[in-house]
């Protein structure tokens, strides 16, 4: 009876720790520049499809060809499509923590 019970909690506290990977990683994703592929450098958000890059690869993508990389929208004018989120605390918090884990 004990062991049985023992077991299930094993299986929950598993089940728990799965998820947290999942939403590590996708949290992980969601703060990865497509462009680079590092954690994201300086945050600034594309209005046409909401993707975060780091800013120096955005504007040098962005001068280059004229198109979001991740959508293929035309941007002609830098100041409506992007969003700068280079001073969200928020931003810089949650990527400094990920980095932060990725190095433990
Ligand atoms: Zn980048
Ligand atoms: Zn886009």
């Amino acid at each position: 009876m004990f062991e049985s019970t023992l077991k299930n909690s094993n299986l929950i506290n598993n089940d728990v720790t799965f998820k947290k990977k999942i939403i590590m990683d996708n949290l992980i994703t969601s703060l990865t520049c497509p462009i680079c592929m590092e954690l994201i450098d300086k945050p600034i958000e594309v209005k046409c499809c909401n993707q975060i890059f780091c800013q120096q690869c955005l504007y040098h993508c962005i001068g280059n060809k004229k198109l979001c990389p991740m959508c293929r929208t035309s941007i002609t004018n830098y100041e409506s499509y992007i969003i700068n989120t280079t001073s969200s605390v928020f931003l810089h918090k949650l990527i400094k923590e990920v980095k932060e884990l990725q190095n433990t």
